[in-house]
């Protein structure tokens, strides 16, 4: 057999795509959950002063120990469950997704939601379920517990807020499902600084939930930080698929020193939220939108029927990015996403939907 990619690698491999990326040179930059606000000013001398004693002659702390620490205060993490960190949760996914990867397992999650969801159960060889949202993409309890019944799936994950539509579930529809899985839950909670949700505290009621979060929409995308918490069983179990440095000494000395200014990060999510609201406002006055509710830093518009190519193309024109979800999933077609930006980057936009609406 000749050594070509088509021989020897696994055919779920060879039908995958990788995540794509847009190329935002020179652009507005609206497309990917970013904090639109550099690292807070009047704490980037200090922060360069502490990067300066970091030994990189050395390996990085395999257990990331203070780090964990600073997490664990700043979070209010209940004090009995376990940490596992990764690098971006895009990480823990990938870990927890190969752990669960019994012969014939599942996972089973709520769509349209994140992409990497599906991506990476692919990769894992999981057989990947998903359970349409119902009306104005709420969760639908009744589906998705008939899908577990059905399903018995190692493995619910749901995102809360949800992306790409932004709001949040009802929390006791997501009770109803952690209490009815039968194997792990996970609910990743990326949005947590925009959202007013936090199923943090329900560790101390469940012990088949994980919690997940990132440092990433909080303004450290670039450090790459995701956290993974609840029973240390869990945790213990999944703590060997975790490459031992895999939290490099500049992301760990950057993460403690940003989470001990952890008020000056948590002012910027508030004025993004400050944002959002009048964002949301701009948008809905433009009578050819739709706006949905968000608890997440982007907002989720619906735009007239076979329009959301043009309009995407039409702002990239205009300098803007955005995130054009016709084609992601049906229940999106005709949708587009909007990070939030700052207050002149949102005017920008605004402005030239408008224009392109006209
Ligand atoms: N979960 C959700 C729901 C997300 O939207 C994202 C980022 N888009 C992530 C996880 C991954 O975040 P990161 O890898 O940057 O921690």
């Amino acid at each position: 057999m000749s050594a070509t990619p088509e021989n020897w690698l696994r055919p779920e491999i060879l039908a995958l795509d990788a995540y794509k990326v847009a190329d935002a040179s020179g652009l507005i930059k609206l497309d990917a959950m970013e904090n639109p606000y550099p690292f807070p000013p009047e704490l980037r001398a200090a922060w360069s002063a502490r990067l300066q004693q970091v030994g990189l002659n050395r390996y990085p702390d395999a257990g990331a120990a203070h780090l964990k620490t600073e997490l664990r205060s700043s979070m209010n993490l209940p004090p009995e469950a376990a940490l596992m960190l990764g690098n971006g949760s895009d990480e823990i996914l990938q870990i927890l997704m190969l752990a669960l990867a019994k012969p014939g397992a599942s996972v089973l999650t709520p769509e349209p939601g994140f992409a990497m969801f599906k991506l990476i159960s692919k990769v894992a060889g999981l057989n990947y379920i998903g359970v349409p949202l119902g009306q104005n993409f709420s969760l639908d309890a009744q589906a998705m517990l008939a899908a577990i019944e059905r399903q018995q799936p190692g493995l619910v994950i749901i995102a809360q807020p949800n992306n790409p539509t932004g709001n949040a579930f009802d929390e006791e529809a997501l009770r109803q499902i952690v209490a009815a899985a039968p194997g792990l839950v996970v609910i990743d909670e990326a949005y947590y600084p925009f959202a007013d949700s936090d199923c943090l505290q329900w560790l101390e009621e469940f012990d088949n939930l994980l919690v997940m979060r990132t440092l990433s929409k909080l303004g450290l995308a670039g450090l790459r930080l995701g956290l993974l918490a609840g029973a240390e069983r869990w945790i213990n179990a999944l703590e060997p698929l975790r490459l031992p440095y895999n939290i490099n000494s500049l992301t760990q000395a950057s993460a403690e020193f940003a989470l001990q200014n952890y008020a000056a990060f948590l002012r910027q999510a508030q004025d993004i939220c400050a944002e959002r609201a009048r964002l949301a406002e701009q948008l809905s006055a433009i009578p050819q939108l739709h706006v949905y509710p968000s608890q997440a830093n982007f907002l989720l518009v619906r735009v007239p029927a076979d329009q959301a190519n043009a309009l995407h193309g039409g702002l990239r024109a205009a300098g803007i990015l955005i995130k054009n979800l016709q084609g992601a999933h049906p229940q999106t077609a005709d949708h587009l996403r909007i990070t939030v930006g700052t207050a002149d980057e949102n005017k920008q936009l605004v402005a030239a939907l408008a224009a392109l609406l006209r």
